[in-house]
């Protein structure tokens, strides 16, 4: 499918200078659209909104979905709450919590019960990834996990242009506050890569930074840039707004000081990663994507392109290796193709390990190798990220082979180590080792990384 197949009642071109529309569970049934369907479907997507988080926008719904194909349109699952993302016991529950006509508290209540049913924090990022300054304030808006990147969640960028229905960071937007990671001052980061040399880079995360008004932005990054901290060699950011809102980088009040600011980080000596999230080809097609793309590399930028592996929206070798051709096409770098999170709808949208593999593979297979810069499926696990390497067969036994390209522990990063074959398998937990007891660098992690759990 391609934009130009949905027959869009108008294209927006990368020249028109759209105000952002946003769509909630407060206003989705005004939509001419969703008013089409029926009141079965509408209170459905009600359910599911009421516990994982919905938001959207104009762009994406009069650019990105095709209504016409609705309800099996990727861009539309990747919006809009469907019944099947919650268990049928947690459906039931808000469904007829619902119906019972109960107050916001009591809904409230009935989500956030549902929701802390969910994993909310996979991968031990609460406990284990909590940063703390030599004078013993932690830092709750950042996490260092790898040796040489940190994370850093400005306060000011907790939400996202719409959201991803598949997202991992769901408890951020949903008001499980005490849960939140938010940091208000750059001052504070600064501190810490000072008293970190081996970190080299910064990634900035939400959320969406993007969403952040440039002035906002820029005290952020000139307060890294004028601290002239010799480690810091390149500044990342994670971010969805090529796609959910490439005006942001065209034709926004603050486009042009977005840009500025990229630039200035270049012109500063330091490199610039935009970490761009790409779930869909279609995310790829409009003439304002690829326009956005081009301003953003203008700046000395460079992009990297990552995205999980999703049933219902992309769990397809041609529609990846089109989307790799794609990106290459317009100067972004593939990255990573990642494995969906144990957390939140992963039963909707999980992907077993064996199958994420060969759909990598077989989408690997049909692109040049400046597209093999992409690597993966790769699960981000508690221990490190974890790439599924291969199925081979050794000493006769058919095992899966596996290896760390990042590890708590950067010794584990290369070494490959195997996991008996496991067709049903869709995360490292499910995995058993194939030739010993247990994997190589479990003592370790038990005894390194758990203890500081259960402080
Ligand atoms: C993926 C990830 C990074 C960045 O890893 P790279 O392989 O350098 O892209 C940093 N921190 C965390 C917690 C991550 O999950
Ligand atoms: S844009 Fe990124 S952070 Fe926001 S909902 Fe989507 S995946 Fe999550």
């Amino acid at each position: 499918m391609t934009l130009q197949d949905q027959k869009q009642e108008s294209v927006w071109t990368e020249n028109e200078s759209p105000s952002i529309k946003t769509y909630t569970l407060a206003n989705f049934r005004n939509l001419p659209a969703i008013q089409k369907m029926s009141e079965e479907k509408q209170f459905e997507m009600e359910v599911v909104g009421n516990v994982l988080p919905f938001k959207t926008n104009n762009f994406v719904v009069e650019q990105l979905i095709d209504w016409k194909d609705i309800p099996n349109d990727s861009m539309f699952v990747l919006t809009f709450p469907q019944k099947e993302m919650l268990l049928p016991k947690h459906y039931d529950q808000m469904a007829s919590t619902l119906k019972s006509g109960a107050d916001k508290k009591e809904i409230q209540e009935v989500a956030n019960q549902i929701r802390m049913q969910l994993n909310p924090h996979p991968a031990g990022q609460m406990e284990l990834n909590v940063p703390t300054l030599k004078d013993g304030t932690k830092l709750y808006g950042m996490q260092h996990k790898y040796k040489e990147t940190c994370l850093f969640f400005p306060s000011q960028s907790q939400t996202c242009h719409a959201y991803c229905s598949f997202c991992f960071r769901w408890p951020q937007f949903v008001g499980m506050d005490e849960m939140k990671f938010a940091m208000k001052e750059g001052e504070q980061l600064v501190q810490y890569l000072t008293e970190h040399p081996e970190i080299s880079d910064v990634l900035f995360t939400g959320g969406d930074p993007m969403i952040m008004k440039a002035k906002m932005f820029s005290t952020y990054i000139d307060t890294l840039l004028d601290a002239d901290i010799p480690n810091l060699k390149t500044i990342r950011i994670g971010t969805k707004a090529l796609s959910y809102w490439p005006y942001k980088f065209l034709t926004d009040d603050d486009a042009a000081e977005t840009l500025n600011i990229f630039e200035r980080i270049t012109n500063k000596g330091l490199h610039i990663a935009i970490m761009a999230h790409f779930n869909h080809l279609v995310e790829l097609s409009t003439g304002s994507i690829k326009t956005a793309i081009k301003r953003v590399r203008e700046t000395g930028a460079q992009i990297r392109t990552q995205s999980p592996l999703l049933a219902h929206i992309n769990d397809d070798a041609d529609m990846w290796a089109e989307m790799w051709k794609k990106q290459v096409q317009l100067g972004c770098i593939p990255y990573y193709m990642f494995v969906v999170r144990d957390t939140g709808a992963q039963h909707y949208f999980g992907v077993p390990l064996v199958k994420a593999y060969e759909i990598f593979t077989s989408a690997y297979k049909k692109i040049s190798g400046l597209g093999r810069t992409v690597r993966g499926p790769s699960m981000s696990a508690t221990p490190g990220k974890v790439l599924v390497d291969g199925i081979p067969t050794i000493n006769g036994k058919k095992v899966i082979s596996l290896r760390f390209l990042q590890g708590r522990n950067p010794d584990w990063v290369q070494k490959p180590f195997y996991a008996e074959y496991d067709e049903k398998a869709i995360w490292l937990d499910d995995l058993k080792p194939a030739f010993e007891d247990k994997f190589f660098f479990e003592d370790e992690f038990k005894t390194k990384f758990k203890i500081i759990k259960e402080n």
